[in-house]
């Protein structure tokens, strides 16, 4: 790409990851005698595309660890700047876009943000690479699959109650890109407005759910992968793990 804008990853391991049942936050947890967290930042790592890493984390003391245990440790020369998040997904998404306007130059502010999940290790070049050229095309874009089994929306007491069409339903991933001006436009105004959609009981649980509230723009969904999985309960680790030993 001749004229390649400037590409920011913004990876997010400030969560608590309670349903995991553990006493370690899941970003942590070891495969292979190395932090699930190592192995998403190695991919962006190894990924062309990407000019720098942020990295969001919990508290000063997992700032420190990752500084010391996973970037020196590993050598990793791309993850620049580590902050600390927020309560909520969203809050950490947010100080990540504020760190960028504030203290970034104005390459990253003209360019791309890569939002991805650091309970996701299994991102790979390939999808870096395709969630970029539907960025440039698009302006947002965000890692998705077909769903494979039918989805059912349910009531309050659990019974079903319609069954939405099979053919465009998606499960989706992250990375979830953006262009940085577009995505920090949305957030400024969900942040500004939150005493009122907190109110009326919205949810924000990823990114293109911000665009599509408060930008009235859609993301294109681009090819991810079915190896592409958050980890989130035990057997999400075992399932990596199988996978990470498939592909070293
Ligand atoms: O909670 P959920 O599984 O949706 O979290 C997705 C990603 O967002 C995880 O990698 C988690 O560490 C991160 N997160 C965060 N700040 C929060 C909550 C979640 O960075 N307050």
């Amino acid at each position: 790409m001749a004229d390649k804008k400037f590409c920011t990853a913004v990876v997010l391991a400030a969560g608590q990851g309670k349903r995991m049942g553990a006493k370690v936050a899941k970003q942590y947890l070891e495969i292979a005698k190395k932090p699930l967290l190592y192995y998403t930042l190695r991919a962006f790592e190894q990924s062309p595309p990407i000019d720098t890493v942020l990295l969001v984390v919990g508290d000063a003391q997992q700032q420190s660890y990752c500084r010391k245990e996973i970037v020196d440790a590993y050598g990793l020369q791309k993850v620049d700047t580590i902050i600390i998040g927020g309560k909520e997904r969203y809050d950490s998404v947010w100080r990540a876009l504020t760190t960028i306007q504030r203290d970034m130059g104005a390459s990253a502010r003209e360019g791309y943000v890569f939002i991805h999940d650091g309970a996701r290790p299994m991102v790979t070049e390939e999808i870096v690479e395709r969630c970029l050229e539907a960025a440039a095309q698009y302006g947002a874009c965000a890692a998705a699959m077909p769903v494979k089994d039918t989805i059912k929306l349910a009531d309050e007491n659990g019974f079903g109650v319609s069954t939405p069409r099979r053919d465009l339903l998606w499960t989706v991933q992250t990375p979830q890109v953006f262009s940085f001006g577009l995505i920090r436009q949305a957030y400024q105004k969900m942040m500004d407005t939150k005493a009122q959609w907190e109110q009326e009981g919205l949810r924000i649980t990823d990114d293109a759910m911000v665009l599509e509230h408060f930008a009235d723009q859609n993301v294109k969904l681009v090819e991810g992968s079915y190896e592409n999985i958050k980890v989130t309960t035990p057997e999400d680790l075992k399932i990596v793990q199988m996978f990470l030993e498939k592909n070293s």
